[in-house]
């Protein structure tokens, strides 16, 4: 590690002061992506402002059909909350499989959004269930969030609040997970409803996306047999030790059936 300035502001509007005054910030939350890539100087923030003592950005509610959860919310309360497994059930579950349990008692999903690992689950959530980011400047639709690997619309100093979830219809995650970090090697999302069906694969290419081809099969047909003979675009996939292009094509069909499966 190096020097760096720690500040704990106790709002949102001393956090973006703070912000504004600072050479090289960065806003820090669970820390368990952020300070291990400063740990390998991947990133050196001159000042850390951490959102820690934000309470505004806790939290979980619901009204009608809005599930919001603050941006601060760990994964672990999200994975136990009541509210969370009666609205949607299958969030609480991915949730409940992020990680371990230090991942889970210290990773909030605002952090985990904001940093769009392209093998992170919840953005598969966010997309599937055409969710909307909540910021202190807007208000963006999961469709339009996520740009690319560790990229996303988010502007200097802006901070998400909140990340709310339409409830509707039934939905299902399953993932294959790297057996080391948990983290998906491909991972599928279906949110199945009356205006059609929503798929979001992640891990498997550059960010997240919203499979087309496997939308407009399953909406004329929810049967693991309507995925057969698609075959996916696999230019922005990603290749490492852990699974190939072709691997891991091949896996967004094997898992997509799998889900499929477990709503039917
Ligand atoms: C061993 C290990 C295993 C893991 N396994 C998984 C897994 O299986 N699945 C998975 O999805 N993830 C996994 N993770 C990642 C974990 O979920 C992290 O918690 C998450 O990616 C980042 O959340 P954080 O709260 O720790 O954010 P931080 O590390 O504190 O911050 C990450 C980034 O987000 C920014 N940021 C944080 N909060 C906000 C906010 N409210 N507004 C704007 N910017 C913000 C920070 O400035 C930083 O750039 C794993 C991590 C580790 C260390």
């Amino acid at each position: 590690m190096y020097n760096f300035n720690y500040h704990c502001p106790s709002s949102l509007q001393e956090a973006e002061s703070l912000y504004a005054k600072s050479e090289d910030p960065m806003f820090l939350a669970g820390g368990h992506t952020l300070l291990p890539t400063m740990k390998q100087r991947l990133n050196a923030p001159t000042d850390l402002i951490d959102l820690a003592g934000l309470t505004e950005l806790a939290g979980i509610s619901r009204e009608g059909d809005v599930l919001q959860i603050g941006a601060y919310t760990r994964h672990a309360d999200v994975a136990a909350s009541e509210l969370v497994q009666a609205a949607i059930p299958a969030l609480a579950k991915l949730a409940r499989g992020i990680g371990d349990t230090q991942v889970r008692n210290r990773g909030t999903i605002g952090g985990s959004v904001a940093n769009n690992d392209p093998a992170a689950d919840y953005p598969a959530a966010l997309l599937g269930l055409g969710a909307t980011v909540v910021t202190t400047k807007r208000a963006v639709p999961a469709d339009e969030f996520f740009v690319d690997m560790f990229e996303t619309v988010l502007e200097e100093g802006e901070i998400i609040t909140a990340v709310t979830f339409p409830v509707k219809g039934d939905a299902e995650y399953i993932k294959f997970a790297n057996p080391a970090s948990r983290y998906a090697t491909v991972g599928v999302f279906i949110n199945r409803h009356n205006d059609g069906v929503r798929v979001a694969i992640t891990g498997a290419a550059s960010s997240v996306f919203r499979c087309s081809e496997y939308e407009a099969a399953l909406s004329s047909s929810f049967a693991e047999s309507a995925l057969n003979g698609i075959t996916l675009r696999t230019d922005n996939f990603n290749e490492d030790l852990h699974a190939s292009v072709d691997y891991r094509a091949h896996l967004c069909a094997v898992i997509a059936k799998r889900v499929i499966a477990s709503m039917v």
